[in-house]
Parts: structure tokens; sequence; C-alpha cells
């Protein structure tokens, strides 16, 4: 390793955070890691507090991304419960919320997101957000015994996530949405209907195309003045790239922090940044793939990404090639008996086809194209059908090879 590389800062005590903090180690960099952490608790794992967490099937200890012994063994520093509150790229160094400032010769940003809120949310003691172990744990204590109505506003994976599990435990469920279907920024509208529909058919109302006025000590008021009577409510209306704290330090910043090809960070006037990388649900890049700047807020793409960051970390200062990213963004979502998978990208106005099995029967594979070729796929209760789409969408399949491909299903 050469001199330079002294000591890099990881921010974020997430997914994205420990993966590049693992990666800076087993690349062999025996330099100082440092990893600055917001929340109190060690890295676990998300996906799980919209499930088996909150439907009290696990237990916190079952969610940590490690075992205690693998995490000392790591040899960094965590600095936990405390945040990164400013950037100085001139002087290398960031300032802390306790009033420290750590230099670093390196530094990958993986903040992750923050839920958005609905006005004067934090006033109402029925009303959860989720997005932290903790969120979960709130959650839960209002939801386990059942027999509440738990309205959830906005039918997106993780307000599907809770409706279900919610349903599981014995609760009336409303979902309301302001859009025409559930699901439509990841899914579009017809493939968002479908899953709404199994929604209604295990017992929660989904309600789309109602606009929300406010939150009530009762409920949630909708325009036009109707109650819906709720004793606990759950805003899932998305997230917002937790960049508050980057505000003054010249990094661009647009839904995300901006970055190259090789995920590393820019400055406003579009200069490179050498050594700050970005990684995870906060990261805006340009996937060279699918040539589109993309910022995506899934598990399996954050962890590949704080990989990737730390290895380029390590190649710059090692004058080395930077590797890029072009990945296939993949997620994957469980609701009741639900499992979906999604690969590539789903836009409005994209063509969508149901090529193997059938919606009615619960189990089905849908492609999506645009400008001729293949651009996602999303598989419903269909493993088998949909993992080696990721091959096609790889090699940039074109629409009717990947038609092709779904005939010999
Ligand atoms: P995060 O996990 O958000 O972590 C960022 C960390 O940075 C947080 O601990 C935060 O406190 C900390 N931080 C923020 N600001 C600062 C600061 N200034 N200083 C220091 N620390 C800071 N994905 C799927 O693919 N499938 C699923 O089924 C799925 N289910 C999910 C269910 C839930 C309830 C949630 C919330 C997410 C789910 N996801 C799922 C998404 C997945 O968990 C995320 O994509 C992943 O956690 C992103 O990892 P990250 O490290 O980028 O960010």
């Amino acid at each position: 390793m050469t001199a330079e590389l002294e000591r890099v800062v990881v921010v974020g005590a997430s997914l994205a955070g420990l993966r590049a903090a693992e990666t800076l180690r087993n690349e062999g960099f025996d330099g100082e890691v440092v990893v600055i952490g917001a929340e109190p608790h060690r890295p676990y794992d998300r996906p799980p507090l919209s499930k088996k967490l909150l439907a009290g099937e696990w237990e916190p200890d079952r969610i940590q991304l490690r075992q205690a012994g693998a995490f000392d063994e790591l040899d960094v520093s965590w600095r936990l419960g405390v945040a990164a509150a400013g950037l100085d790229l001139d002087e290398r160094r960031l300032h802390l919320t306790d009033g420290e400032t750590v230099d670093f010769d390196g530094c990958i940003i993986a903040t992750g997101a923050l839920c958005r809120r609905l006005p004067e949310q934090s006033r109402y003691g029925h009303v959860h957000e989720l997005r932290t172990l903790d969120d979960s744990m709130r959650l839960r204590t209002a939801i386990a015994d059942g027999g509440h109505h738990v309205v959830v506003i906005g039918a997106g994976f993780i307000g599907l996530e809770v409706a279900a599990t919610a349903r599981q435990l014995g609760n009336e469920v409303t979902v309301l949405e302001g859009a025409s279907a559930p699901l439509i920024r990841g899914l579009g509208a017809e493939m968002g209907a479908a899953i709404g529909a199994m929604h209604e058919a295990r017992g929660v109302a989904v309600r789309c195309d109602v606009r929300v006025d406010r939150l009530h000590d009762d409920g949630v008021l909708l325009e036009g003045g109707e109650l819906v009577e709720s004793d606990v409510v759950v805003v899932g209306i998305g997230v917002t790239p937790a960049t508050q704290w980057l505000g003054d330090s010249g990094l661009e910043l647009r839904d995300g922090v901006v970055c190259d090809e090789t995920l590393r960070a820019r400055r406003d006037d579009g200069a490179a940044v050498p050594g700050v990388y970005a990684a995870g649900d906060v990261l805006r890049w340009m996937n060279p793939l699918f040539g589109e700047e993309m910022r995506i807020e899934h598990w399996t793409n954050a962890a590949e990404q704080g990989a990737v960051a730390a290895r380029n970390v390590l190649a710059a200062a090692a004058g080395a090639d930077a590797e890029e990213y072009g990945a296939v963004p993949f997620f994957w979502s469980d609701q009741f008996d639900i499992r979906i998978q999604f690969l590539g990208r789903a836009d409005a106005d994209d063509e969508v086809a149901v090529v193997a099995g059938s919606i009615d029967s619960g189990k089905f594979l849908a492609m999506y194209g645009r400008d001729g070729r293949l651009h996602g796929a999303l598989g419903v209760n269909a493993p088998r059908w949909i993992m080696p789409i990721r091959k096609l969408l790889l090699a940039q399949a074109s629409w009717d090879d990947a038609l092709s491909h779904a005939a010999t299903l």
C-alpha cells in the first residue's frame, strides 16, 4: 500500500459501510479504518424490519449482519451513536456531531436514506415510520396483539410489506395510495395493480387515487373531508438520501451524492474529488450498463457498491485502474406468501408482457421492454424463471431475443 493512504473513513455503519470496511481489509489494507454510524447499533439487516422482526418471529440478535467476533476481527474503530455533521474536502476532514473531527486520506459515504415525513408527523404518538431497528420494535409493540385498525400511507414496497405483516398479526389494514395503483414506481401500473389485487384477496383494503390531507388524532384525514379512522398509522411515502450533512461540502448533490461510473464523487463544478466515493442508497451514479444515472434503494446493490467503492479507494492510492460498477439492479420483496423479485428497470412507458405462468395462478414472469431492448423482468413466486434473466440483461439482449428465451420456459 502507498504511504499516503493511512486512514480511510466510512460514514454510515450499515450494509454498504460494513461491506466497504470488510473489503478494505480483505484486499489487504493495513492502515486505519474508522466507521462512523449515527445509530447506536452495530450494522444490522434492514429487510427483516418489515417482515420477520416486525412479525415477532425473529428477535434483534437474529438480524445482526455479523457475529460479534467477526466485527472485532475487522480491526475497525467503530464510532457509533455519533453522526458526521460536515465534510471539508480541502482539509480532507470530517466534522462530527460531538464536536470532534476526523482527518482522512480516503472516505466512503454510505449514509443511506431517511424516511420522508408528513407535516407534524412527530406530534402524533400513533404515527410510525419504518427505517431503523428502533422504528420496527416500536411498531411491533403497537400491532403485535392484533385487533387494531392499521392505516398504511403509501403503497410502495415497505408499505405493502408492513400491510401484509400487520394483517397476518390479525389487524384490519387499509393502504392509502395517491397514484392509480400500488408499486407504480417499482413495477409500473399494470403489475402494481396485480400485486394490489393479491393484497385485496388476502384481506387488505387497498385504496388508490386518494389524497391524504393531514394526519389526525383519530386516524388520517383525506382531501374532501373523509376521516379514515385508525389507531396505528404507518407513513411509507418513500425516502430521501441522507445528504443533509453534506450541504456545505461542495460535493455535487442531486437526489443523492452524484458519482461517476467508478463511484467517485465530484464537486458541484464537475471536478472529480480524489479519494471520496459513495455507496448504497445515498449514491447516484452513472450505470454504464444502462447508460443512465441511477439511485437504487435495494440490498444487493448497496452491498456490491460498498465493495466496489472500497476497491477503488485502494486502486486510486496505488495508481491502478478503477473498476466501473455496471450493474443490473435487483431486489426482492416478501408480502404474505408472495415473493416478488425484480431485475433491471421498469419505466412507465415500457412495454410489459407476462411471458410465463399467469397472474391468476399467482406465479408468473413478466418482461419489460424499451426501445427494442429488454429493460427489466418481474418474477412473482418464480425464482427459477427470473434469475436466468440477469444474464440477458447483462448481455443487453434485444426484446425479441428475450421473448425467444421466454418461449423456452
Ligand atoms: P442504510 O441501511 O440506510 O444505512 C445508512 C446508515 O448510515 C444508517 O445506519 C444511518 O443511521 C447512518 N447515517 C446516516 N447519516 C449519517 C451521518 N451523517 N453520519 C453517520 N451515520 C449516518 N431491499 C431489498 O432488496 N429487499 C428487501 O426486502 C428490503 N426490505 C427492506 C425493508 C425495510 C424496512 C427497509 C428500511 C429497507 C429494505 N430494503 C430492502 C432496502 C435495503 O435495506 C437498503 O437498500 C440498504 O439497507 C441500504 O444500505 P445502506 O448501507 O446504503 O444504507
